[in-house]
């Protein structure tokens, strides 16, 4: 008993300072999107994540599909997925990065973006904080730590390794 304590420990720590977490295929995240009411489209209809064209979940950590269902239940808007963690999301591949499984795509909807953007300039988001301009468009981060990019034709939707709750002041 008292090893398996000190086994289990060691394991939160290396969890802890690597910050990988546990990781999926694309079939085992895929299985669990669908369960949940979320679609995935990709534009070459495929799943390899070494092709840009393709839509894949493979590698994507389970916090971030833990996440994204928990978001879809929180509005119950459409949610379909356009990229994950395949080739061609810019050139990090680390931590917060597409390829290291911490950032999906979703389609722009009315519902999802009234949801995301409607007071959160004023505060009375009771979701979402709108947290400055980046380059590639406004940034808004929900109570729970996520970060959500609109982007010129979809939301970048980033599950943090070090999520920043209740907007961080
Ligand atoms: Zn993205």
């Amino acid at each position: 008993m008292h090893r398996k304590a000190i086994v289990f420990f060691v394991f939160l720590l290396i969890d802890v300072h690597t910050g990988m977490g546990v990781q999926l295929s694309h079939s085992a995240a895929l299985a669990r999107l669908q369960g949940a009411g979320i679609s995935l489209s990709s534009t070459g209809n495929c799943s390899n994540r070494n092709n840009r064209l393709c839509t894949s979940l493979e590698n994507i950590r389970s916090e971030t599909i833990d996440w994204l269902i928990h978001f879809k239940q929180t509005n119950n808007c459409p949610f379909v997925v356009t990229g994950g963690t395949e080739t061609g999301h810019g050139r990090r591949t680390g931590v917060d990065s597409h390829w290291g499984g911490y950032k999906v795509d979703l389609r722009f909807n009315s519902c999802l973006n009234q949801f995301i953007e409607r007071g959160s300039r004023t505060g009375q988001n009771s979701y979402f904080r709108y947290i400055g301009t980046s380059s590639y468009g406004p940034r808004y981060r929900s109570g729970s730590g996520a970060i959500l990019l609109k982007e010129s034709n979809h939301w970048d939707a980033l599950w943090p390794a070090n999520p920043v709750v209740n907007w961080g002041g």
